[in-house]
């Protein structure tokens, strides 16, 4: 599946997305839809690249479809073996130079 990332958000200087990384999911980086939050310090293509699966998840799924498959995932075998995560980690490699292009714009 292609992703068009022109249509890919970035959000890292947010104060409200950031207490919620922070203290609540607390990750670097969290995807709802196509929009990826990310903390700034943390901003980088491996963890991009790791996004744009959970993106790709999310269009081949739905919005709830996949938060809801994500959500009993998560309870069921927790954040390590949760199978998105899995997926996500074994196919972050295949958007590196996405995620690096998108690292690029998004740097200042
Ligand atoms: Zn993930």
């Amino acid at each position: 599946m292609l992703l068009d990332i022109s249509n890919i958000k970035i959000s890292r200087n947010n104060f409200f997305v950031n207490f919620i990384l922070k203290h609540i999911v607390k990750k670097h980086a969290l995807v709802i839809w196509s929009n990826i939050y990310c903390l700034r310090e943390f901003l980088c293509p491996a963890l991009i690249a790791h996004e744009l699966v959970h993106i790709e998840q999310f269009k081949r799924y739905g919005f709830l479809g996949f938060i809801i498959r994500y959500l009993y995932q998560h309870y069921r075998y927790g954040y390590l073996n949760n199978m998105y995560e899995v997926q996500a980690r074994a196919e972050a490699d295949k958007f590196i130079e996405y995620a690096r292009e998108i690292c690029e714009k998004n740097k200042k």
